[in-house]
């Protein structure tokens, strides 16, 4: 019988326990601040958006939301940034990703400042990670370890295979579980007998952006595994990279779509907003 790893659960206590910190801070005068920058009007995004608003309300985070036209020139948001980098009264600052096609992401992101890099996308922040040192981690890995550790998995010394290697997620996932003392595999596209490799984990971290491809065969007996994929199906009904349905029973623990890594996700982005007050 396989156990939930239950995002929403462990999310809700990481919130509540990021409320009373919030709480203690502003009993010291400091009210912890993100900035929010939205380009244009993409329906996932403003979605995205207006959840982490909600987020940062239920903790006592002020929000400062910045909605700009889709026509906003890279000079422009550029300018807005560094106004933000140079605001004491700002913490954090966040852009909303995916950006209209004219502007050039990577400027953008290395123009926010590394004190104030809540997502952990900029250079100066992947590499402290690489190295061991203090900077902010990106969201959906960090969110995984959490989910992992809150769930009592024994990290040191398993095998773990991550299947993708974006920036996002794959790259910055394989040096949390290293730092962990895991014994780390990254699979891609090129991998070649997948099956084979992924049968090896002990955790089978899926981040690959293809409905249910990771069906039982590719799952050890007894292995956690983590569903980081999202998709909407026909209908509306949501699910993962992994197919839960034929995969669960063979897991000794698995993350459900919706429910999983999702909600850990935004929990992270306010855990680092929090911590952006001290850095
Ligand atoms: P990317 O598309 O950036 O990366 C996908 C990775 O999967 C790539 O490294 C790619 O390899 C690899 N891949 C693609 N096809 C195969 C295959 N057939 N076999 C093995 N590897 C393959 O996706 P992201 O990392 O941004 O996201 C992955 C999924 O996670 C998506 O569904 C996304 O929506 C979801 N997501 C969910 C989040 C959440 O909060 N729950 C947050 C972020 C993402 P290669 O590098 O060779 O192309």
């Amino acid at each position: 019988m396989y156990q939930l790893i239950d995002g929403k659960a462990i999310s809700t206590a990481l919130k509540e326990e990021l409320k009373g910190k919030v709480d203690a801070l502003k009993a010291q005068g400091v009210e912890p601040c993100l900035a929010v920058i939205l380009v244009g009007e993409d329906p996932a995004s403003t979605v995205y958006v207006n959840n982490k608003k909600k987020a940062c309300e239920f903790i006592g985070i002020k929000s400062l939301s910045y909605e700009l036209p889709e026509s906003t020139t890279q000079d422009e948001l550029l300018a807005l940034i560094d106004k933000l980098n140079a605001d004491d009264g700002v913490n954090g600052i966040l852009v909303q990703l995916p950006l209209p096609k004219h502007i050039d992401e990577d400027a953008v992101i290395q123009a926010i400042s590394p004190k104030k890099d809540v997502d952990g996308f900029h250079p100066q922040s992947v590499g402290a990670l690489c190295i061991g040192q203090k900077g902010f981690v990106s969201c959906t890995p960090a969110g995984i370890i959490e989910l992992l550790k809150r769930s009592n998995v024994e990290i040191e010394g398993k095998e773990c295979v991550i299947i993708g290697r974006s920036n996002i997620v794959g790259k910055p996932m394989s040096l949390l579980m290293l730092r962990e003392n895991a014994t780390v595999t990254v699979c891609h596209s090129r991998t070649k007998n997948l099956k084979e490799v992924t049968k090896r984990a002990d955790i089978l971290i899926v981040a690959i952006g293809k409905p249910k491809m990771i069906t039982a065969e590719y799952v050890k007996e007894g292995a956690v595994v983590i569903d980081v994929g999202i998709h909407r199906l026909e209908g509306k009904k949501l699910c993962g990279d992994v197919d839960f349905d034929t995969v669960a029973e063979h897991t000794s623990m698995i993350t459900p779509v919706p429910g999983g890594v999702g909600p850990m996700t935004i929990a992270m982005l306010m855990k680092n907003c929090v911590d952006s007050v001290t850095m």
